[in-house]
């Protein structure tokens, strides 16, 4: 079997099953492994430590599939793997219009594969050589496990450049979706653009968080900065919001959050839309001296890598400051960040710089993360992007 063979001492994460291994760990290759093939990874004495997905031109050069090495990496392998990625989901589903993370790449023995499902369709991801490579292995088993006759492939994401990759979009099974795909999450209606959307169409991490939103939103004046299609706005307004200004950069994005109010029968004038940056808009709402009860502050990723952390705490740190000034006393923010670059220890940090700076003092009165169908590897702690923290103006 052609294999990687470490440098000494360098079989020290592996062995703590971290299911990546870096280019400067490798001392050699054995045979010519081809973009995706198979590779045993070996320590330094020989000893067989993991099998993995060889990718010659990222700088994570092998990527785990399995710890026991009478494991074959075969379609019957990726059926397996699907399956028990599907049991762990099987706790919360949803029913008709169900939208929920299938597939969560390390987290499910999985690396480099997304899958998402949205009511009838599975929209999926390969990021990595060695997904790329087990494609359409991957595509037969997700059909079969689901029952979906529709597979679109949403791999536009920009880390496949790294791995050499060009971006792929389209079909897989069945036809072009033809138009948004409606989703229910705990019985609010989203429509969900699984072609032309961010991501696979939804960020279907901040499920149990909107629903934190929606119960604390009563009576409330609420403002949902970087709103995308409205996910905290429609959770906000069938809390009972009084209303919710929504503010994000992409017209494509507002316009699905004003479908989306139709959908919901919300009534006129509960729910603004402003296409606009939020940076300005901040500044702009506090010299209009507008206030509110509660703010959701859910930017895109300011930190993709740790490499990005100074720039990225200047940006969350200026967000929040304007934004905690615009709090009502007993007012509450909630703020995230999904930089895997900024761990939520930083992240707490710039959140404390930013109410020193306005002048305010707050108390942490929750602590958010990712969605169950997102699960974290104890062994990849990467894997755990998203954080965020509930505050209250006291
Ligand atoms: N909270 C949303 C997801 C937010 S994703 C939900 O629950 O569905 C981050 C959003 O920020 C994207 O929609 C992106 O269009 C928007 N965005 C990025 N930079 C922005 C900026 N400077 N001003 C306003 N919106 C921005």
């Amino acid at each position: 079997m052609q294999a990687v063979l470490l440098k000494p001492g360098r079989e020290k994460s592996l062995l703590r099953r971290h299911p990546w291994v870096f280019s400067g760990a490798i001392d050699r290759v054995q045979g010519d492994p081809q973009g995706g093939a198979t590779v045993a990874v070996l320590g330094a004495d020989g000893r067989w430590l993991a099998t993995a997905a060889y990718s010659p031109r990222s700088q994570i050069r092998a990527r785990v599939w399995a710890w026991t090495r009478e494991t074959a990496i075969d379609a019957a392998f990726f059926r397996d793997r699907i399956h028990a990625a599907l049991a762990l989901r099987s706790e919360f589903a949803t029913g008709a219009g169900e939208a929920r993370r299938l597939v969560h790449g390390e987290a499910d023995g999985l690396p480099g594969v997304i899958a998402d499902r949205y009511g009838g369709i599975v929209v999926l991801q390969l990021s990595s050589a060695g997904a790329e490579h087990w494609r359409d292995a991957i595509v037969d088993a997700l059909a079969a496990a689901t029952g979906c006759t529709q597979v679109y492939e949403r791999s536009d994401v920009e880390v496949r450049a790294l791995e050499g990759l060009d971006a792929r979009t389209g079909p897989l099974r069945g036809a072009m979706p033809a138009a948004p795909v409606r989703i229910s999450e705990h019985d609010v209606r989203y429509l969900v653009d699984v072609v032309a959307g961010q991501k696979t169409g939804f960020y279907l991490d901040q499920r149990e968080n909107r629903a934190r939103i929606r119960g604390m939103a009563r009576d409330r004046a609420v403002l949902n900065c970087f709103c995308y299609t409205g996910g905290f706005t429609f959770a906000a307004l069938a809390g009972g919001a009084n209303s919710v200004l929504s503010v994000d950069s992409s017209g494509p994005a507002i316009e699905i959050g004003r479908q989306n109010e139709a959908l919901n029968g919300i009534e006129s004038g509960r729910a603004e839309w402003l296409e606009a940056d939020v940076f300005q808009t901040l500044r702009n709402l506090r010299d209009q001296g507008r206030r509110f009860g509660l703010i959701v502050l859910d930017p895109p990723k300011f930190a993709p890598t740790a490499a990005h952390a100074e720039k990225a705490a200047r940006a969350y740190k200026d967000i929040n400051l304007w934004a905690l000034r615009l709090l009502e006393p007993n007012g509450s923010l909630a703020t995230f960040s999904c930089s895997g670059g900024v761990g939520a220890e930083l992240f707490q940090k710039i959140v404390a710089g930013a109410a020193q700076d306005a002048g305010v003092d707050a108390q942490i009165t929750a602590r958010f993360h990712a969605a169950a169908d997102h699960p974290v590897l104890l062994s990849f702690p990467e894997g755990e992007y998203l954080k965020g923290l509930l505050l209250r103006r006291v």
